[in-house]
């Protein structure tokens, strides 16, 4: 007879960081802890915590089927959370990592991509007063120089021993027309945009990198820019029209040879199902967090490995997401690459305690302790957070 477990309180750490992780705590009657971590924002009220808390009164969350169909009804946001910190208490009550209860590991570390910028890390304030600056007639900033973008793609190889990096391609550049409502490309922007990757190419030789589009383009410049970066062979060529039309996303990923890679914001696995029955990507994206939880996350993939289609979730989270990440795809036999979205982030890896660093030369470590294996430095969580705690 598996334990019973009863909450006994809820507890949402609002605010966190420049992306605002929130981070959710669940305690039991049976001296269990367990940690989740919503959606980037959210910010849960108390009335939402209590009809959390009550949904799980008296039910057996052991029983993941049927309290992912509760919780179903529950807030948006707190809900992600509670999945994640449910698994990470069903491991605890169980004694077995939660890898154990997704269907076991398939692979002992999982791989991370860097998600690097341009030549710097930026926040989004500081990108939009460069946008500023260059529409005013300034120079280009340094940091979307192309050499700049490949000495910055050389040094977090070496730094960080990373085997996967990740740019923006959407950058001001002086000269350029600047006009973003527009979709079209110029042949100068896009012979700009092939500087820019000639440049990283060139200081990371045969180490894999992406782009990102941030979906800016029309279907037939996206395709024009694809073709112009078909000799780079990028690891994958990110939201080159909006996801909105997944006709189009699909025109994109029929016309070139460039794996195409979409869907961090699709929310839960009917919008991918769509996105897979219509072929528009070659690699799926989902964001563990915003689309459902570790439980909705796992059936994405498994309907992704119908179609021979790769998965390399979209993830800006603290280090709590990105354990329960690593469990879930230890698992997942079509998983590419984690992202890692907090390099300018220096409380990052202390928000838990362990023994060496979270990412370790480009990977991280499948725990194999009971639950997630996670410990939540509580006082690094409140000295970096803007919003305040809420219990219930
Ligand atoms: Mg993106």
């Amino acid at each position: 007879m598996p334990p019973r477990l009863n909450v006994t309180g809820l507890e949402a750490f609002p605010g966190i960081g420049p992306y605002r992780w929130c981070l959710l705590k669940i305690t039991t009657a049976e001296g269990l802890v367990g940690w989740g971590e919503g959606p980037l924002g959210t910010s849960p009220t108390e009335g939402q915590l209590r009809q959390v808390k009550q949904l799980l009164q008296g039910e057996n969350f052991l029983h993941v089927e049927k309290v992912w169909r509760l919780m179903a009804r529950g807030p948006v946001g707190v809900t992600q959370a509670t999945d994640m910190a449910l698994w990470d208490l069903a491991g605890q009550a169980l004694g077995v990592p939660v890898h154990h209860l997704l269907g076991g590991k398939l692979r002992d570390r999982v791989r991370i991509y860097a998600d690097c910028h341009s030549g710097v890390d930026w926040t989004s304030g500081e990108f939009a007063e460069r946008v500023r600056s260059v529409r005013a007639g300034g120079p280009t900033p340094e940091p979307y120089l192309p050499e700049a973008f490949g000495r910055r793609a050389r040094q977090v190889k070496e730094e960080l021993g990373i085997t996967a990096l990740k740019f923006d391609l959407d950058v001001p550049v002086a000269g350029l027309r600047l006009d973003w409502e527009d979709r079209s490309l110029t042949k100068a922007e896009i012979e700009y945009m092939v500087q820019i990757c000639a440049s990283i190419r060139e200081h990371l030789g045969d180490t894999d990198f992406a782009v990102d589009c941030h979906a800016r383009w029309n279907t037939s410049d996206a395709i024009r820019l694809a073709h112009a970066l078909e000799p780079f062979d990028l690891l994958w060529f990110e939201d080159p029209v909006p996801p909105q039309n997944l006709d189009a996303m699909a025109k994109v990923t029929a016309a070139t040879r460039q794996p195409v890679c979409t869907g961090e914001a699709l929310v839960g696995r009917h919008a991918f199902r769509e996105l897979l029955v219509r072929q528009a990507a070659d690699i799926i994206q989902p964001d563990i967090p915003r689309t459902g939880g570790l439980t909705e996350f796992k059936r994405i993939a498994e309907l992704a490995e119908l179609y021979y289609i790769s998965v390399a979730p979209h993830h800006m989270t603290s280090p709590v997401a990105t354990m329960a990440a690593t469990h879930l795809c230890s698992t997942i036999p079509n998983f590419l690459a984690l992202e890692h979205h907090c390099l300018g982030i220096p409380f990052w890896n202390d928000v838990v305690r362990l023994p060496g660093q979270v990412i370790e030369r480009g990977y991280v470590t499948v725990p194999e302790t009971p639950g997630l294996g996670l410990e939540v430095d509580e006082a690094v969580v409140r000295a970096n957070m803007a919003g305040t705690p809420v219990g219930a």
